[in-house]
């Protein structure tokens, strides 16, 4: 079984909710959604602010393309780990992974990890969690090039850290907010924060070129994929979507999603379609390792 992540204490945020009314940061354009989605909120483009003060700047020093790393560019951020409540699983301990994908535009960050002082929380899975800051550090990033996020769900696991970044443009699927604040989902204040800047999602949605967020509903209605194309080939980050790389393969074993996921037939059906994509690597929100096609 895997965990589910419900916390029975989140309390909702006194007074009106902010994010949806989501005062857009000031690096954004209009776009034309490419992916048809009917989201009023999501047809926009994202524009570093490294970009922007690149334009009043002189002549910059221009390092050798040899020194440039090949766009986009993902990194693992692992951001701890934790005890399985289900005492099949007391000898293994879970991790929470996220990734930093370094684009043309900026730093896209897939997930912000565990949160912290939640007391019901940490008695039933013992975390170890890192701060994002922290997090972030270890892989050569500083919190403020992060300039957009997605989460591939609310759970606490997840979008624990969204509070540490007021004013970026997070991408969740309408579907999971409503869920989130309509049933015991989540630790609510760690999703609704001043400065929280929500892009609700109907279903997929290209926020930069190259970029895919993917519905994936089954662990959870408003679950969501990232697909991004690179170099070499196309890269999926599952998210949840998927437990781990043996269930990814086929080859489960006891730590799997499939079996406590709310919607089993729409868990089946959005990993027949991540793996309709034919993805040359797929990374995973609970596993370290990922897994690259054979011959790649
Ligand atoms: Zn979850
Ligand atoms: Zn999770």
């Amino acid at each position: 079984m895997a965990p589910h992540w419900k916390c029975g204490s989140g309390q909702p945020v006194a007074g009106s909710n902010p994010a949806l009314s989501a005062t857009t940061p000031g690096a954004l354009e209009a776009k034309p959604c490419v992916a048809g989605c009917a989201a009023p909120l999501t047809h926009i483009r994202v524009r570093s602010r490294r970009m922007l003060a690149g334009a009043f700047a002189l002549a910059p020093f221009a390092p050798s393309r040899r020194l440039m790393p090949r766009l986009p560019e993902i990194t693992p951020i692992e951001y701890g780990t934790f005890r399985f409540p289900d005492p099949a699983l007391a000898r293994r301990r879970g991790v929470v992974v996220g990734y930093a994908i370094r684009h043309r535009g900026g730093v896209f960050l897939f997930d912000t990890g565990l949160g912290f002082g939640n007391a019901e929380l940490e008695e039933t899975y013992h975390p170890e969690a890192r701060r994002v800051e922290e997090a972030l550090a270890g892989a050569g990033f500083a919190i403020d090039d992060v300039t957009a996020i997605a989460n591939c769900h609310l759970h606490a696991d997840h979008a624990g850290q969204n509070l540490a970044f007021p004013g970026v443009p997070i991408y969740v699927q309408a579907a999971e907010w409503e869920l989130a604040h309509t049933t015991d989902h989540t630790i609510l204040e760690w999703v609704d924060f001043p400065g929280a800047t929500y892009l609700p999602l109907t279903g997929d949605h290209e926020p930069f070129d190259g970029f895919r967020i993917i519905a994936t509903p089954g662990h959870t209605k408003g679950h969501q994929s990232l697909a991004v194309q690179t170099d070499h080939g196309l890269v999926v980050l599952a998210g949840q979507a998927v437990y781990t790389l043996d269930e990814w393969v086929g080859n489960a074993d006891e730590l799997e999603g499939r079996s406590g996921a709310p919607d089993r037939d729409a868990y089946d059906r959005s990993l027949e379609r991540l793996r309709g994509l034919e993805p040359r690597h797929v990374y995973f929100g609970h596993d370290r390792r990922s897994w690259t096609r054979s011959g790649s």
